[in-house]
């Protein structure tokens, strides 16, 4: 009764939403299968902060460990301990801002792994280790050239040599700041600096790759990979075919039709105006969705049965809707409820991303949670 129940009333919500985002968690799976496989010995983590890019951390964290992976990363502390809720304690979870506060404890009580980040968080672990006499998990992070995260050459030189002595990093982490652009000397350079670097700290294992470094070849892979983007589908390779499966699916649906007469204004700005008889749809997605205003007017959407049919966005993109032209539709052909298409198989969220002049991390993450959601 009770699921009947409550299946009815998702059934609601999703009639009520504006639009469906559709995630899929079987691609998400194939995604990492086959970073697994590229990167053969090394292991393959998946990066999930920031609620996995927006995709809902929960069901995809247990879904990956379900599939075998057995090392997760976030970058929050309190992102941690909502995973740890999920995560049996036989999987790692690392917390890439590490230690912030007085809150040692924290990361013991659900069992956590910092990542230390500078040599302050070092002193402030090795202390806490010593008060309570057992040396705790804790990862170290290096500056290999993007000058973020992580200590320097000589910040890691003035680690007293008890610390090491007593601290055995479980994981050395670093990151890479042009992964993406192949032939950029920085890759090389901060591959180098990273194998110096690590020469200064007692033998453990290493971590540089993210979802493109694993592209660069064997040299990056070290003994863990840190996919994030690559898993959600984003083009690991963005000179080349996308290696990846597609994840995601947004489905906007059309509120109101109109026609309206030759020199009609069309949204804020009167920034566009009909040239002759035209047929639009307001689709109930817009900026506050995630859905950015900068891509007024430059990109082309497809209903999901006209798929062939690319319908120009038109006027400017409001923060709760957006119009389509649809008069090469067929006539009579659309309705209320229709579903548009706005990430999937005719936009890519890397296609989306280049007509907003960003990256499609940032398309990903911004998704709102005014959609309705749906795992595959
Ligand atoms: C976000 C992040 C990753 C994942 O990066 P992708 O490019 O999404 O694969 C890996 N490592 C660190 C330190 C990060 O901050």
């Amino acid at each position: 009764m009770h699921t009947q129940h409550s299946n009815q009333k998702r059934d609601l919500f999703r009639e009520r939403s504006g639009a469906e985002l559709h995630i899929n968690l079987s691609a998400i799976i194939e995604n990492y299968l086959f970073l697994q496989k590229k990167v053969e010995s090394a292991r393959c983590s998946a990066v999930v902060k920031a609620d996995a890019y927006g995709l809902g951390a929960d069901r995809i964290s247990k879904a990956l460990a379900k599939a075998g992976c057995k090392n997760f990363f976030v970058a929050y502390l309190d992102e941690g301990i909502a995973l740890r809720k999920i995560l049996k304690k036989e999987f790692s979870i690392y917390v890439l801002h590490g230690l912030i506060g007085k809150h040692e404890k924290l990361f013991l009580d659900y069992n956590l792994i910092p990542i230390l980040n500078t040599s302050e968080q070092i002193k402030q672990w090795y202390q806490f280790c010593l008060q309570n006499n057992v040396f705790y998990e804790a990862g170290i992070q290096l500056d290999s050239g993007m000058s973020r995260f992580g200590l320097d050459e000589k910040e890691i030189k003035d680690i007293p040599l008890a610390v090491w002595d007593a601290f055995k990093p479980k994981l050395i982490v670093s990151h890479l700041a042009c992964a993406d652009t192949p032939e950029h000397k920085e890759n090389t350079q901060q591959l180098e600096q990273f194998k110096k670097l690590k020469n200064f700290l007692p033998n453990a294992p290493s971590s540089l790759a993210a979802s493109s470094g694993i592209f660069l070849g064997k040299a990056w892979h070290f003994d863990m990979v840190r996919p994030g983007a690559a898993l959600y589908g984003i083009n690991p390779t963005p000179r080349e075919k996308n290696p990846m499966r597609s994840v995601v699916t947004l489905l906007g649906k059309i509120i109101q039709i109109k026609t309206i007469h030759p020199k009609t204004f069309v949204g804020y700005g009167a920034s566009y105006k009909a040239k002759q008889t035209t047929k639009i749809a307001i689709i109930s997605v817009g900026y506050a969705d995630g859905f950015f205003r900068s891509l007024s007017e430059k990109l082309y959407l497809v209903h999901e049965k006209f798929m062939h049919k690319p319908l120009p966005i038109i006027g400017r993109i409001s923060m709760d809707s957006l119009f389509v032209d649809i008069s090469s539709l067929p006539k009579d052909a659309t309705k209320i409820g229709d579903k548009i298409e706005l990430v999937g198989s005719f936009n890519t969220l890397d296609s989306i991303a280049h007509a907003a002049n960003t990256i499609g991390y940032e398309i990903l993450t911004s998704m709102d949670n005014r959609y309705y959601r749906i795992y595959k």
